[in-house]
C-alpha cells in the first residue's frame, strides 16, 4: 500500500490581507500606551504575521500533522530509542489538574499525593530493576548516564580512590555512553566485541586495572543479543575495583523476567520516556531515574523521596555526600505519573508479558528477513535485530540510507540506521510488543518488495522517496540550522 500525501503551503502563502480570526477586546487600561512604556519599546508598524481565519490555522496544523508519520499511524521500529505505542489512558493521568497544576514550590504538606507517587515509582523501578534506591531527578537517559557516572565517581573519591577515572565503553554502546562519561571528567576505554558480537572477555580483561571506574554495559547490547558471561564479566569488574553501570534506556529485552541487580550491576539508568511510556522524538519532557545498589545511597542527588516514620513524605536534604542537585526541582513529574500508571495498569505479569511479545516480535522479523537480508549475528536475538543490505543489492549501489528512504514510499517508518558502529550499513530493527502479526507481516513484505527493487530497478530504491512532500533533505543542516520561523521558509 501507498500512502499518497500532499504539498501543504506555507501559512503566508495562506495569508489574506484583512482576513482575521479573532479581535482583542477593547483595551480597558485609562491612558494610551505611551503613558506607561518607553517609546523605543512602542511598535511603529504592525507585526508582519499572516493574516488568516482561525479555519485556515487549525487546517494547516492539522494538514501538517497528518504530514507527519508517527507511532499513531504506523510501525515505528527504531532499534534502541523503542518508539512503542503508549497508552492514551497515562496521558490523561498526567493531565489531572491535581497533578498537572501542582506548583513545585508548595509546601510538602500540600503536595503528599504527588510525592506519595514519587515515591512507590521509586520503590517499584528499584524492585523491577533489582537495585536499592532511585533517583527520579535527570530529565534523560544520557542525563541519567552522567548522574550514575558522578556517583561512582563520588564512591571512589570517598574511599580514596582517586586514580579510578576509566570507563570501559562496548565499541556498540549508544553514543551518549562515552559523551556522558566524559561530560563526568572520566576517560573513556573502548572494549571490543568478539564474534559472537559480545565482550571480548580477554579484550575486557587486558583493559581493566587499578585505573578501572566503572564497566558501562547495555544488557542485552545494541545487537539485541544477550550478554551470557555478564556474571563473569561483573566478577572480573569487581575484583580489579570497578563498579558496574547499566545503561537501562530500554528496557524492552529483560523486563520483569531478569533484573541487572541480580546481574551484578551497581547503577542503573531507565528511560522512562521509551519503555515506561511517555512518547519521545520530539525532544521532550524525558526522564531517566538513576537507581543504585546500598553502598551508593549516599551519593543520590538531593533531595529525596523519604518517608517518615509518623507516616509523611517529604523531601530529604539531609544527604552529606550527595553529588548534589542534577535538576531543578524533583525531575519532570508528568512523566513519573505515566510510568507510574503504566506499571500500575500492567503488573509484574504485564511487564513480562511486554517483554516477551517485543522479544516474539524482534525475531519473527528476524526469521522472516534472514533469506533475504544479511544478518553479520545471524542468531536468536532479545527486542531487536540488526540486519544489512545483500551483497547483491550493494553492487547494484543500494545502500541502507535507501532502503530507510524507499520503506517511507510503502508508508512505514524506518528503522535506526547505520547504528551500532560495529555493524556496516546497519539496519537496527526494534518493533516493540504492541504491534499486530499484520503490520509486522506489512513491514517485513515492504522491505522484501525493496530487496527485489533493488536487484531489478535498483533507480527507483536509489531515487526514493517519491511519494513525500519533500524528497532527500541535508539531514545535518536540518539538524544544524533548523528554519523555524515562516517569514525566513517563505524567503527561501
Ligand atoms: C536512547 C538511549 C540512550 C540515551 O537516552 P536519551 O534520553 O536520548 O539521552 C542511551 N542508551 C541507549 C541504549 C539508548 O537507546
Amino acid at each position: 500500500m501507498i500512502r499518497l500525501r500532499d504539498y501543504e503551503p506555507l501559512l503566508n502563502e495562506l495569508s489574506v490581507p484583512g482576513r482575521r480570526g479573532y479581535y482583542l477586546p477593547e483595551c480597558d487600561v485609562p491612558g494610551k500606551a505611551e503613558d506607561y512604556l518607553p517609546s523605543e519599546a512602542l511598535r511603529k508598524e504592525d507585526a508582519p504575521l499572516p493574516e488568516l481565519s482561525e479555519v485556515d490555522v487549525v487546517r494547516h496544523f492539522s494538514r501538517l500533522s497528518d504530514l507527519n508519520y508517527c507511532i499513531e499511524t504506523g510501525i515505528y521500529p527504531l532499534g534502541s530509542c523503542t518508539m512503542k505505542y503508549n497508552p492514551k489512558i497515562n496521558e490523561y493521568a498526567a493531565s489531572l489538574p491535581e497533578f498537572a497544576n501542582l506548583h513545585p514550590m508548595v509546601p510538602v504538606s500540600a503536595a503528599q499525593g504527588a510525592l506519595e507517587l514519587m515515591y512507590k515509582l521509586q520503590k517499584y523501578l528499584a524492585e523491577i530493576t533489582g537495585m536499592d534506591a532511585v533517583t527520579l531527578q535527570p530529565a534523560a537517559g544520557a542525563h541519567g548516564e552522567y548522574t550514575g557516572l558522578a556517583i561512582i565517581a563520588a564512591y571512589h573519591r570517598s574511599r580514596g580512590d582517586h586514580d579510578r577515572v576509566e570507563v570501559l565503553v562496548p565499541d556498540s554502546a549508544h553514543g551518549t555512553n562515552p559523551a556522558s562519561a566524559a561530560v563526568a571528567g572520566l576517560k573513556v576505554i573502548e572494549i571490543p566485541s568478539d564474534s559472537r558480537g559480545l565482550v571480548d572477555l580477554e579484550g575486557l580483561k587486558a583493559a581493566l586495572g587499578p585505573r578501572t571506574a566503572a564497566l558501562m554495559l547495555t544488557n542485552p547490547n545494541t545487537l539485541g543479543l544477550f550478554e551470557s558471561d555478564i556474571v563473569e564479566i561483573a566478577r572480573l569488574v569487581h575484583e580489579a575495583g570497578g563498579l558496574l553501570y547499566y545503561d537501562g534506556a530500554n528496557l524492552n529485552g529483560t523486563m520483569g523476567v531478569c533484573r541487572p541487580g541480580d546481574m551484578g550491576f551497581d547503577v542503573v539508568h531507565l528511560n522512562l520516556h521509551k519503555t515506561f511510556s511517555t512518547p519521545h522524538g520530539g525532544g521532550g519532557p524525558g526522564s531517566g531515574p538513576v537507581g543504585v545498589k546500598k553502598h551508593l545511597e549516599p551519593f543520590l542527588p538531593v533531595p529525596v523521596v523519604a518517608l517518615s516514620e509518623s507516616g509523611e513524605y517529604y523531601l530529604d536534604y539531609d544527604r552529606p555526600q550527595s553529588i548534589g542537585r542534577v535538576r531543578t526541582f524533583y525531575g519532570n513529574f508528568g512523566v513519573c505519573v505515566k510510568a507510574y500508571a503504566y506499571i500500575r495498569r500492567l503488573g509484574p505479569e504485564g511487564l513480562k508479558r511486554v517483554c516477551e511479545y517485543a522479544v516474539l516480535h524482534a525475531n519473527y522479523i528476524w526469521a522472516r528477513l534472514r533469506e533475504h537480508y544479511r544478518f553479520r549475528y545471524d542468531r536468536i536475538c532479545k527486542h531487536e535485530c540488526v540486519a544489512m543490505p545483500t551483497k547483491e543489492m550493494m553492487d547494484n549501489d543500494v545502500h541502507t540510507k535507501d532502503i530507510a528512504k524507499r520503506l517511507m514510499d510503502y508508508g512505514y517508518h524506518a528503522p535506526t540506521i547505520y547504528f551500532p558502529l560495529i555493524v556496516p550499513e546497519a539496519l537496527m530493527i526494534e518493533p516493540t510488543e504492541t504491534e499486530t502479526l499484520q503490520e509486522l507481516d506489512g513491514f517485513c513484505d515492504a522491505l522484501i518488495a525493496i530487496k527485489k527493487e533493488a536487484l531489478e530497478n535498483p533507480q527507483v530504491v536509489k531515487d526514493a522517496p517519491h511519494n513525500t512532500p519533500v524528497r532527500r533533505l541535508d539531514d545535518v543542516a536540518a539538524a544544524k540550522n533548523p528554519i523555524l520561523n515562516w517569514r525566513k521558509l517563505g524567503n527561501l
